[in-house]
């Protein structure tokens, strides 16, 4: 009777349930032993293995249980770390793309191709705003320029700064009409 006042209450209603004892839920420990114990098939012996036995099964299912949780948390935990790469990659992709970048999104180099520019202003696609634009033309003196006047200098001196003034031996500068960027240089020479 003592082993069995040792038991756990939840051990105690297996056993019982094995030994096919009638039980209820609002039975305590010492009804459960008492009811053991009358039965008319109660043999001590056996009754100490089969409760030994009971308990063990018991343990060994708490174990799997315990194990199955575990299981079940880090399934969720990994779940969870992937939804939240996933959500951080989203951002990235969300911040990506400025109207136009040059520079594609695996990373390599956007070419657009360069025309000839020339004395006039050119329909091209800039390659800054990626928008299709009519340039700017800023005519600069250049090389042709300063070579004009230098040999002016030594031929007929009054007209020295005809070149620099005149468009003629100028250089033009064409820039995106959008967002100003310098787009190229048609020079003379
Ligand atoms: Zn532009």
């Amino acid at each position: 009777m003592a082993y069995l006042a040792r038991a756990l209450k939840q051990d105690l209603k297996l056993l019982a349930e094995e030994l096919r004892i009638g039980i209820t839920d609002d039975m305590r420990v010492i009804d459960l032993c008492k009811a053991i114990t009358t039965h008319p098939d109660y043999d001590e012996a056996i009754t100490k293995n089969l409760l030994a036995a009971v308990a063990e099964d018991r343990k060994l299912r708490e174990q799997q249980e315990e194990r199955r949780y575990e299981e079940e948390k880090q399934k969720r935990n990994h779940e969870l770390q992937s939804r939240t790469m996933m959500q951080q990659q989203t951002t990235i992709v969300v911040q990506q793309p400025p109207a136009y970048s040059p520079v594609s999104t695996d990373g390599y180099m956007v070419v657009q191709p360069v025309p000839l520019l020339g004395e006039s202003p050119m329909t091209v696609v800039c390659g800054n705003c990626g928008n299709k634009v009519t340039t700017t033309i800023v005519p600069e003196n250049g090389a042709c320029a300063h070579l004009c006047a230098l040999m002016m200098f030594f031929i007929f001196l009054p007209c020295v700064c005809y070149p620099l003034c005149s468009g003629s031996c100028k250089d033009y500068s064409h820039y995106c009409s959008n967002c100003n960027a310098k787009l190229g240089t048609y020079r003379r020479m």
